[in-house]
């Protein structure tokens, strides 16, 4: 009961720190973020809790162009950008391509089963920091 209890806690708090840190963190950055609030948390726990949350479509698991796994706190459809530099990720505002508005021939007459785009840039916060180093 009293077990139960507390991984209830656990896993809104993890939540809670998905929201608030905003920009798509990593497990580790939202396992120091739990830390704060319940220092007795493990990584393995968060990376279990993470794996719920997802499973239960309260965030989504966002797969860039590196290895790392980014979680995202707004489940709606959405693009991301990830700097190149630090290798953060952040929400696109363009819509998507519909697939079903493409024709054959922009598409090599392929059927299209997923669209993923990858964009890469650099965030204001590098590109200050290149511009200072110059
Ligand atoms: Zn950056
Ligand atoms: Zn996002």
């Amino acid at each position: 009961m009293v077990e139960a209890r507390r991984n209830t806690r656990q896993k809104r708090v993890i939540l809670q720190s998905v929201e608030q840190l905003g920009c798509h963190p990593t497990a580790v950055q939202i396992y120091s973020a739990v830390r704060k609030v319940l220092p007795r948390t493990s990584l393995s726990t968060v990376y279990r809790n993470l794996g719920i949350l997802v499973d239960q479509g309260k965030i989504k698991a966002v797969k860039g162009a590196g290895k790392e796994i980014h979680y995202d706190h707004n489940i709606e459809e959405h693009n991301h950008i990830k700097c190149s530099v630090c290798g953060r990720v952040c929400d696109v505002n363009i819509s998507p391509v519909d697939i079903d508005t493409l024709n054959p021939e922009q598409v090599s007459n392929f059927i299209v089963i997923e669209i993923r785009m990858n964009i890469l840039g650099i965030c204001p916060e590098c590109a200050e920091q290149l511009e200072k180093e110059k």
